[in-house]
């Protein structure tokens, strides 16, 4: 059997190496000169970076295998997911975690009970893979995050922690977000978490999270045909076989194809066969989040520890080197939602020379800029965002149709995923693709 895969992320690597496994002749695409998509890691001095992905949750069981399998290691004690309140900058004046308080009294009460409602959204979903069997789902999908946030009646400081969380988990502002979707990602977690029996936590890795692609890139390539730079641009399919065109003119025909690669760049892709009109309509419909990650190097590290929310361009801050050693240090703005997409429309040095201004008010720090980098996602030709997001109305409408396959097209990537969104996802996707054709 010969399978063409299209993208050399997570979910791609995957499904060639699944496909390959199951003894499939496999040809893998990528239309750039790096594997990994969104996983991306660079070096500032001797600190390690993540531009993309950054963390593994101990509930990602396939990550940690595959971590495992490459000598990955975790670094540091990880962090819960409550350190984001570690301190906030509000109205130009940085408060740590205990005077939070002193800005509003109620406000970490608010959180907590806002959290506790969040987290009770997906308590009646029996199968997370599949969130149209909530009893509510309707109800849910018909909702935002927005909805949710005015009903619990946050004050002025919750509302900032709940946005922030927002345009960080799900890329996107409160009112691009469905609660069906996020009842769906609370349920996986916690049914994920149940099975394994483990305390919530998220992990960097020791040397960056292109490693664990690396490893897999290796043992992929020795055993398929890999072709980097070569972006596909059409797609024609018939009863007996499916075609993928090149930019550089060549056709490579298969019995089926998947297609791990975000929707965005599918969209600028020719259907030579035309999609059904459901599918068609979901392909074109799903949105991506934005996110603009700004690292800045100061050659001391003056600032607070944790993570840290803010009211200002930053959004959020945090350092990515707190378990890296030497005298310098690395700060990092997590911009999300529309900030996210504001900052994408600056030029790289604009972006770093807002964000490291921000960063020294807000920390007061005085220290040299000695490196930085900044990626904005919405601006990455094959990503087109950073990570898929079902808006009101979206779950119940595209989570099925772009599951299923259509014919001998597949897809796959985090977007198709139960974990959606998350690195663990896009390698269930590609495993689950893979498992799929080797079954036909
Ligand atoms: C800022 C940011 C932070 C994140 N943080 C985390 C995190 O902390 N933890 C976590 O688990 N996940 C995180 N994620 C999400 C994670 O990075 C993704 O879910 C995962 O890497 C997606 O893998 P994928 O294979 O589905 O897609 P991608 O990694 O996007 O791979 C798709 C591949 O397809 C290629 N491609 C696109 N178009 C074509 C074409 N026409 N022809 C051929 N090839 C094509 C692309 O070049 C790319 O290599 C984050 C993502 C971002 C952007």
């Amino acid at each position: 059997m010969r399978v063409v895969v299209v993208g050399a992320g997570l979910a791609g690597l995957s499904a060639a190496e699944s496909l390959a496994r199951g003894g499939a002749d496999v040809v893998l695409l990528e239309a750039t000169d790096r594997v990994g998509g969104r996983v991306r890691t660079v070096t500032l001095g001797d600190h390690v970076v993540e531009t993309g992905a950054e963390w593994v949750d101990s509930t990602h069981w396939r990550m940690h295998e595959l971590m495992t399998r490459y000598g990955v290691e975790r670094e540091g004690e990880g962090m819960v997911w409550s350190t984001i309140r570690r301190w906030l900058f509000w109205d130009g004046i940085r408060y740590a975690g205990e005077h939070i308080a002193d800005v509003d009294p109620g406000a970490i009460e608010e959180l907590g009970r806002f959290d506790e409602m969040i987290d009770a959204t997906g308590d009646a979903m029996p199968d997370p893979s599949r969130p149209s069997t909530h009893p509510e789902a309707g109800r849910l999908d018909a909702l935002s995050l927005a909805d949710a946030i005015d009903e619990a009646a946050l004050g002025p400081v919750a509302q900032l922690f709940a946005r922030r969380n927002s345009q960080g988990e799900f890329a996107a502002e409160p009112s691009d977000v469905s609660l069906l979707f996020v009842a769906q990602q609370r349920a996986q977690e916690r049914a994920e978490l149940e099975r394994l029996g483990v305390e919530f936590r998220a992990h960097r890795v020791v040397g960056g999270l292109s490693r664990i692609v690396d490893g897999l890139w290796r043992d992929v390539s020795r055993k398929i045909d890999t072709r980097t730079g070569a972006p596909i641009v059409w797609i024609d399919q018939s009863v007996d076989s499916v075609r993928v065109g090149t930019a550089d003119g060549s056709v490579v025909e298969a019995d089926h194809l998947v297609l791990a690669m975000p929707l965005g760049p599918l969209r600028t892709v020719e259907f030579r066969t035309p999609l059904p009109s459901d599918l068609h309509r979901a392909v074109n419909g799903l949105r991506w989040g934005h996110i603009t990650k700004t690292a800045v190097r100061f050659a001391h590290r003056e600032w607070l520890r944790g993570y840290g929310t803010t009211d200002s361009v930053s959004q959020r801050l945090y350092e990515p080197t707190i378990d890296q050693s030497g005298e310098p240090g690395v700060l990092m703005s997590y911009c999300g939602g529309d900030g996210g997409l504001d900052l994408a429309s600056r030029a790289e040095d604009e972006r770093i020379a807002t964000i490291t201004a921000d960063m020294r008010r807000v920390h007061g720090i005085t220290a040299d800029a000695i490196g930085a980098v900044s990626q904005a996602w919405p601006n990455s030709e094959f990503a087109q965002g950073a990570y898929s997001v079902y808006r009101p109305g979206e779950v119940l409408r595209y989570w099925d149709v772009l599951r299923a396959p259509w014919g001998r097209v597949h897809l796959a990537g985090e977007h198709v995923a139960t974990c959606t969104g998350y690195m663990e996802g896009a390698v269930e996707s590609g495993r689950t693709v893979a498992a799929r054709i080797l079954a036909d």
